[in-house]
């Protein structure tokens, strides 16, 4: 393959395999993707992503993109990959409470900078993933029901579509490029800066409560209760938790299994522990960390692996936690089970992320989620694929029968790839996908399929 032209044309670098740093760029945080792309670029600008894609589309190559690896759901297996690391511009205007995030922008630097103005932007469970590819799918943050989902509050996008444009896209500007880019993933287009509103949150009460694991048939139940309670500006998951005898993860919990509740509120200290005790009562915990706490310390809320892991993972949409939902789950993952999977999670919808808006996000009618992840490594990783299809099949009798594209797991066929999405809104977002990426170029990751009969 001759990529002399694309060398010429852009001003960042163009990587073959062969060549030192190939491997560096395509590593994805799920070590158990291995991605083998013709051709990395490495973009320095708006117009190297442009000429990347024009020279992908003049050749019928398709084009994908990675900034962290953290949703490499499907190997990369040809053609031309994106690497945006090096998109990394971020500027915080205080007085506007925005932020404009480069491609390959960690929420970690958006946290810390926008915190020098006791400012917050709405992360998800771990700042390690990437702004961009995290709102383009929802975006669903650790106040989600206090705030909504992450993709409701983007001001812009610059976006360069399969037909090889650059777009500046305002929201609310009437595009189908606006509505398909807040939840359609990366379906239409190669994002390249964003533009996102901050909030005022410098601390937040907040924290976890771990529980020894052989408690879980007694305090999943009270979750399933107790959540139900509880006022919109509550955050709250729970997860069952059994973490490998490694040395990353602190004692007490290394190799473990555990309950392990998050708590994320921004209303008083006072409220928050009233609405906490009935879970606390249940009880005595191993550790209980839940407090003021300042909002750049919120990855100790969910304690996510920081460092890369091969894992699997797949997730549902839950109408209800009904006791019978619960039992399903505890039979699947209860300390009776051989379950081999690391996590176990359910997360409380609903609040704000409930509002309906004209947008691509799937998911608003979810009351919870659940959602399990394996690590594929030896003695347990030939176990873990069959054991998350059995907790999706759990699960299934109370699914809306939908699930999120940033939960869902490896995309599968047609039917499986429309899941996270509205039927509505997932034919709209066919046919945006169709007028914007008329090449299919974009057909790595969680792409939608043509509509039928085009
Ligand atoms: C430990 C962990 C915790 C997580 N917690 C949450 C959470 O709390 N809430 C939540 O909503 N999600 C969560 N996620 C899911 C996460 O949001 C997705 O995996 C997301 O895709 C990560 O984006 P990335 O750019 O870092 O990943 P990448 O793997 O680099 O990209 C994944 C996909 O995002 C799209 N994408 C990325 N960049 C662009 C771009 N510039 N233009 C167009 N498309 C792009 C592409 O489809 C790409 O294939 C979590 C994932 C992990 C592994």
């Amino acid at each position: 393959m001759d990529i002399s032209a694309l060398a010429n044309g852009v001003t960042g670098t163009v990587l073959r395999p062969e060549d030192e740093g190939y491997a560096a760029e395509v590593a994805a945080f799920n070590v158990s993707r291995q991605h083998t792309p013709d051709v990395v670029v490495v973009p320095r600008s708006a117009d190297d992503v442009v000429a990347a894609v024009q020279w992908a589309g003049e050749r019928d190559l398709p084009v994908s993109v990675q900034a962290t690896g953290h949703g490499a759901v499907l190997p990369i297996t040809e053609g031309v990959l994106v690497s945006t690391r090096g998109l990394d511009a971020l500027t915080i205007d205080p007085e506007r409470r925005t932020a404009r995030v480069g491609a390959g922008v960690k929420w970690r630097r958006v946290i810390d900078a926008a915190a020098e103005h006791g400012l917050a932007g709405l992360c998800g469970s771990t700042s390690d993933v990437g702004v961009v590819g995290y709102t383009l799918g929802g975006g669903l943050p650790l106040l989600g029901r206090a705030y909504g989902f992450s993709s409701d509050h983007v001001r812009s996008f610059d976006v360069v579509t399969g037909d090889g444009r650059l777009h500046y896209v305002e929201t609310g500007d009437g595009s189908e490029l606006d509505w398909a880019l807040r939840g359609g993933k990366g379906n239409v287009g190669l994002v390249t800066e964003m533009e996102i509103d901050l909030f005022e949150i410098p601390d937040l009460y907040g924290g976890a409560i771990f529980w020894p694991g052989e408690l879980a048939p007694a305090l999943l139940p009270a979750f399933a209760e107790w959540s139900t309670t509880l006022p919109d500006d509550f955050c709250t998951s729970i997860s069952l938790l059994r973490l490998p005898p490694i040395p990353e993860i602190p004692e007490p919990l290394r190799g473990t299994f555990t309950v392990h509740l998050r708590v994320g509120y921004v209303g008083s200290d006072e409220d928050g522990e009233r609405l906490l005790a009935p879970m606390r009562e249940v009880a005595p915990p191993m550790m209980d960390m839940v407090g003021r706490m300042p909002y750049t310390e919120l990855d100790r809320i969910h304690m996510d692996p920081e460092q890369p892991v091969p894992f699997e993972e797949a997730g549902i949409a839950l109408r209800e936690l009904a006791p019978e939902t619960v039992a399903a789950v505890l039979d699947q993952a209860g300390p009776d089970s051989q379950c081999p999977l690391l996590l176990v999670e359910m997360r409380l919808m609903g609040g704000a992320l409930a509002r309906e808006r004209d947008d691509a996000v799937g998911g608003r009618d979810a009351a919870y989620t659940l959602f399990g992840v394996g690590a594929l490594m030896p003695p347990i990783a030939d176990a873990v694929p069959g054991a998350i299809a059995r907790l999706m099949e759990a699960g299934a009798p109370w699914s809306t029968g939908g699930s999120m594209v940033n939960f869902h797991g490896v995309p599968g066929d047609a039917a499986d790839r429309a899941r996270p999405w509205p039927r509505q809104t997932f034919e709209r977002l066919q046919r945006a996908r169709a007028a914007y990426d008329p090449g299919n170029l974009f057909r790595f990751g969680h792409a939608v399929p043509a509509p039928a009969g085009g």
